[in-house]
């Protein structure tokens, strides 16, 4: 039974193609949202962040105020390294334990784990397969600018501040290619979808 790592840049497509393959019936797992459950109160990782970084970034209902550690990590590599080692470790071991659960309530298709930051954070152990989603700079700076309003050099930025395609294509068994439209996107994933679930079993 696979678990496949799905990863790709800013406004690569890797939510759209999480939702499509979502539609197929895979189970999808958001490491978002897992990193930030490691740090909320309770959490695997709460009380390091808090330890690392000071009682300040900790809200009166004792969430980790994320404007505050933002603000610290922000432009700061040594700052952001701590956290960052704290927090994937963390993470990679709730991916682990929520694919886990799947498996044990039953789950038998593929699980999708959606990870901006698979390569970077190292968690390519935790799969069977990693799909990136890759997409030309200039679809990604138009649609950045229809979803989220950012002008093309913000975008720019934002790209260059992440680790390059060529580096995250060396990972990848499945490069998906989404530069066409949503309907041509949708008729790659059926045929990838479906000689997944035959690698499968
Ligand atoms: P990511 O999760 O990689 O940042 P998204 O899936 O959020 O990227 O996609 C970024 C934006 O581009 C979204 O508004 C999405 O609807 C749009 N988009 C993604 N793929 C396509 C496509 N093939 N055609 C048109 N719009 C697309």
């Amino acid at each position: 039974m696979l678990t496949i790592g799905l990863t790709g840049g800013i406004g690569s497509g890797k939510s759209t193609v999480a939702g499509i393959l979502g539609e197929f019936g895979a189970p999808i797992l958001d490491a978002d949202k897992i990193a930030h459950t490691t740090y909320a109160p309770g959490g695997p990782a709460y009380d390091a962040v808090v330890a690392a970084f000071g009682a300040d970034i900790v809200a009166p209902d004792r969430t980790i105020d994320r404007k505050k550690l933002g603000s610290i990590v922000f432009g700061n590599p040594e700052q952001l390294d701590r956290l960052t080692s704290i927090v994937w470790p963390a993470t990679s071991e709730s991916i682990r334990r929520n694919v886990a659960e799947l498996r044990a309530s039953g789950v038998k298709m593929p699980i999708v784990v959606e990870a901006a930051i698979l390569i970077e954070a190292n968690w390519q152990p935790l799969f069977d397969e990693i799909w990136l989603v890759r997409a030309s700079r200039e679809q990604v700076v138009g649609r950045i600018e229809r979803q989220r309003g950012l002008k093309p050099a913000e975008t720019e930025a934002r790209i260059r501040a992440q680790l390059p395609d060529e580096q995250r294509a060396k990972h990848a068994s499945l490069v998906i290619e989404n530069n066409g439209s949503l309907d041509e996107l949708r008729d790659l994933l059926k045929s990838a979808w479906s000689d997944a679930l035959k690698r499968n079993g």
